[in-house]
């Protein structure tokens, strides 16, 4: 038996958190059994915890948790073996199969990724979706030509889990950081973490008014959408890149043509869920070796099962900032 935080649906079709002892027979199919050290908070967690899945989740009772660490307990796969160190991000994991929010989860082989050296259980769930996302958009800028040198990066979102870890990766990398908030006290953490300029949110959080504005930003990682995204492709300096993450702020993207006709501009989708396994292994190595550790430690904030259903509803409403680590052991 171990502990689970599972979502269970009442009369009136609404969901709610119960912490439950639950039996390893429970788990969904799969050929590895994980104990589970660390899951984390994103998002998409948040909307998973929310009375109506968030229109994710497909089936009650329903494990969340769309990402974990830990070690395997049982493995009846030739690429896995009884105490290797892994980490699971995506596959739908913690949305239509169950998640990390439990001491133990059962998955698909496939979906897991041997940690890599240099990283452990608790500072791969400091990253998690949220910091691998960051990194696999970091890399479509890079294959895109951004390099130092260029000017400004801007990230939006920032005080945010992808922005958070963008702007500390960035940084690391030796470029110069713009990052945006709504949060005029996140400035000083922003700056810990290696932004060299703080904008605030309402300065370009507003319709786009003119298609073309001064050529500002050498690239762009964008946690946002909506408004803020649309006119931020208007400041993109010529062939510049926006590596298109979120929708914190909005899924439309009210904007026209111009800025990629006139100015060669890119529009780069990011997807960390469908991912293929060698991408994973190389944003995972990658995160191993360019993002400090110590700046990640700045970012963390301990929670336990418990926190989870008063922490989802705040991530929902852009109150959380950095990482939030869950504690499963
Ligand atoms: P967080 O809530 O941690 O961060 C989002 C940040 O966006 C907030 O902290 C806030 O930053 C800013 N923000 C929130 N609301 C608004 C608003 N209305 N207008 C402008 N800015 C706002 O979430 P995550 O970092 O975990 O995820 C960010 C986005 O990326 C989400 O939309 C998520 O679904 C998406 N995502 C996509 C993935 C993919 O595979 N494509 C994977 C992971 C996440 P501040 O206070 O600093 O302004």
């Amino acid at each position: 038996m171990f502990k689970a935080l599972v979502m269970e649906q009442g009369e009136d079709g609404l969901a709610t958190a119960q912490i439950k002892q639950i039996d390893t027979d429970a788990l969904p199919e799969g050929d590895v059994v994980v104990n589970v050290d660390y899951s984390t908070l994103n998002y998409k967690d948040g909307l998973c915890l929310s009375p109506k899945g968030g229109g994710l989740v497909r089936k009650y009772p329903h494990v969340p948790g769309i990402d974990f660490s830990g070690t395997v307990a049982s493995s009846d796969s030739p690429d896995f073996k009884p105490g290797d160190p892994v980490v699971l991000t995506g596959w739908r994991v913690g949305e239509v199969h169950w998640g990390g929010y439990a001491q133990q989860a059962r998955v698909k082989s496939d979906w897991l990724v041997p940690l890599p050296k240099g990283l452990n259980t608790r500072q791969a769930m400091a990253v998690g979706t949220a910091g691998f996302t960051a990194m696999l958009a970091v890399m479509a800028l890079e294959d895109h030509g951004l390099k130092p040198g260029q000017g400004p990066v801007l990230v939006t979102g920032a005080s945010g889990g992808v922005g958070s870890v963008a702007t500390a990766i960035l940084a690391h990398l030796g470029y110069e950081v713009a990052a945006v908030t709504g949060r005029p006290e996140s400035a000083d953490y922003l700056r810990d973490l290696g932004a060299t300029q703080i904008v605030a949110r309402e300065e370009i959080n507003e319709a786009v008014k003119r298609p073309l504005e001064t050529e500002t930003w050498a690239g762009c990682v964008d946690a946002v959408g909506g408004e803020m995204l649309a006119r931020v492709l208007g400041q993109m300096k010529y062939g510049g890149s926006v590596a298109a993450v979120g929708l914190a702020g909005g899924a439309a993207l009210p904007t026209s043509v111009i800025p990629f006709l006139l100015r060669g501009v890119n529009l780069l989708g990011i997807d960390s869920v469908m991912q293929p396994k060698e991408a994973r292994l190389r944003a995972w190595a990658r995160i191993a070796t360019d993002l400090p550790m110590e700046k990640l430690e700045e970012m963390v904030h301990p929670a336990r099962l418990e926190d989870l259903p008063e922490l989802g509803a705040l991530i929902l409403k852009g109150g959380i900032k950095g990482r939030v680590v869950v504690d499963l052991n």
